[in-house]
């Protein structure tokens, strides 16, 4: 047996009707804290959207305390392992919508969606002629990585999906279409959103690309690159086939690279593509205004381990 690591990431949604999320998220929030775990969740009326980090043993609590409540007796939990927290804080939200499609009509995910696909469905689909498949997410989580030949929308959020599917793909819709995104809650509307707008023949990958990566059946084929992920990891492998490859290029050099830094000027944090050289180069910033920020958290780390070197505590 491989050797289990201590901690867990846990990545889950749900579509049904929270009927005061204020109420909800505040008592969420305390039973959270109370386990020690860390993470993002958000409430709404239409579900639940979380991804949040524990041991083992909290993550197990928290699965079964969510699985005792009817509404979320059924919530699918996709499980990482990790060698510690994959995030600082517990933060639980109210919001009006758990994913924020802002449409002037929402769609409910229970009323219209598109069909599902497992992993397995899903590759086989892919390969069919007249077939697109879509990346359901924004520019910079898919410059990491993406399925082979999927159309790579140009946006910088999901409210902005649907304009840009209007404005490019309104061809393709007596083709068949493939939706994903990383876990799966985005396709729930967008691929709704897509019947709505005349596509004819709309599915959506069940799990997302997290459940993709997966399948011991599938292992990742046909996905290129990483998968990028909310959380202090960035992005997790997807391919475990000997066709992975990096997708991705330095902002700074244009050397291949899937390496991900947050710019290191606190106004700015802007998540970008650096390689290691370049990083040391350009103080980990993604443009000349940012390295010369005068809190450029770079410098700072860079002094303060000049500072304990001169004390002896490096
Ligand atoms: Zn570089
Ligand atoms: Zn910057």
């Amino acid at each position: 047996m491989a050797s289990e690591k201590p901690y867990r990431v846990l990545l889950y949604y749900k579509y049904v009707t929270i009927d005061d999320p204020e109420a909800f998220a505040k008592e969420h929030l305390a039973f959270c804290k109370g386990l020690g775990l860390k993470g993002r969740i958000l409430v709404a009326e239409e579900g639940l959207n979380g991804t949040v980090s524990g041991t083992t043993e909290q993550t197990r609590i928290y699965m079964d305390m969510l699985h005792s409540d009817p509404r979320f007796r059924d919530m699918v939990f996709k499980i990482d392992e990790a060698d510690g927290h994959a995030f600082k804080k517990m933060h639980v939200r109210p919001r009006k919508e758990i994913v924020a499609l802002k449409l002037d009509k929402d769609i409910d995910p229970h009323r219209l969606t598109g069909k599902h696909l497992k992993p397995k469905e899903f590759y086989k689909a892919m390969q069919d002629e007249d077939t697109v498949v879509i990346d359901a997410r924004n520019d910079y989580e898919t410059q990491i990585g993406h399925f082979r030949n999927a159309i790579l929308p140009d946006v910088k959020v999901f409210r902005d999906l649907p304009k840009w599917i209007e404005q490019n793909l309104s061809e393709y819709k007596d083709m068949k279409v493939l939706t994903y995104c990383t876990g799966g809650i985005r396709c729930e509307k967008f691929s709704g959103y897509l019947l709505k707008a005349g596509f004819k023949d709309v599915s959506q990958l069940e799990g997302g690309i997290v459940e993709y990566g997966k399948d011991p059946e599938v292992k990742g084929r046909l996905y290129d690159g990483k998968c990028y992920v909310f959380d202090q990891r960035i992005s997790v492998p997807v391919n475990r086939t000997d066709e992975d490859v990096v997708i991705g290029h330095c902002h700074h050099c244009g050397k291949q690279t899937d390496r991900i830094v947050n710019c290191a000027n606190p106004e700015c944090n802007r998540q970008y593509i650096c390689c290691e050289e370049c990083e040391k180069k350009y103080h980990r910033s993604c443009s000349e205004a940012c390295r010369r920020h005068p809190r450029n958290r770079y410098d700072l780390e860079m002094k303060q381990k000049k500072e304990q070197m001169v004390t002896g505590q490096a």
